[in-house]
């Protein structure tokens, strides 16, 4: 289901040339891009939010396609105003506009598809998020918070690399994961009051980069059931 609010709409007799047409896309895409990272990610840093509203589309850990609108009301009426407004900040051709809908519609069924197939844009363009990143926000739901580009996520720090065909999991996944348990150990330490004294060793002797008292130290928000 796709929301909107329309008025009537005056049709040009000429169509866009296609460099405009091209370019009214993609600068729509980035404005709706960065709207949707802001409120997806203040959706998951307000725990109400997170709880009441957009938790409802994290029900599913492993996306399909039919999940991109499996929806709360509110981020469906939300996902419908920056859809229907994005390409009219900058007075884009009807034709545009109609095509941007269908557009993003698209892309946005394609980064649920929980595949990652040889033709996705992700394989071509290293700024494009696709099915691999979205599908790595679900597993790990404090990650890759923009829908389509992933700039937005690199320069906040909340960026994961995908996981690729087969379950691979390629370098930068690695040191990421490798990183990311590191931190969540140094977090735990300090939660339970160790100070570190030199480098990685506490005051009671419990190692910082790594497994401690026999504890593995978690991942990410879901394996300790947060998901904001
Ligand atoms: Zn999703
Ligand atoms: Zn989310």
């Amino acid at each position: 289901m796709q929301w909107q609010f329309d008025k009537p709409m005056h049709l040009p007799q000429l169509a866009p040339t296609v460099w405009e047409f091209c370019w009214h896309n993609v600068a729509a895409l980035c404005i709706f891009d960065f709207e949707y990272f802001v409120w997806h990610s203040t959706h998951h840093k307000v725990r109400f939010l997170y709880k009441h509203v957009h938790g409802v589309h994290h029900q599913y850990h492993a996306p399909n396609s039919w999940v991109t609108q499996y929806l709360h009301p509110w981020e469906l009426i939300s996902v419908g105003i920056f859809t229907a407004t994005s390409p009219r900040i900058f007075g884009a051709h009807p034709l545009t506009y109609i095509a941007f809908q269908q557009f993003s519609i698209i892309v946005s069924v394609e980064a649920h598809i929980g595949y990652d197939l040889p033709f996705e844009m992700h394989h071509y363009l290293p700024f494009w998020g696709g099915s691999i990143k979205h599908d790595m926000h679900h597993q790990k739901p404090l990650t890759n918070f923009a829908p389509f580009y992933n700039w937005w996520d690199q320069i906040f720090g909340w960026y994961c690399p995908g996981q690729l065909a087969g379950g691979y999991k390629p370098k930068a996944l690695l040191d990421w994961e490798k990183k990311e348990k590191i931190r969540q150990e140094k977090r735990r330490a300090k939660r339970l009051g160790y100070t570190e004294t030199n480098g990685d060793v506490s005051s009671n002797g419990v190692h910082s980069n790594g497994v401690s008292n026999g504890h593995t130290p978690q991942s990410n928000g879901v394996a300790n059931g947060k998901a904001y």
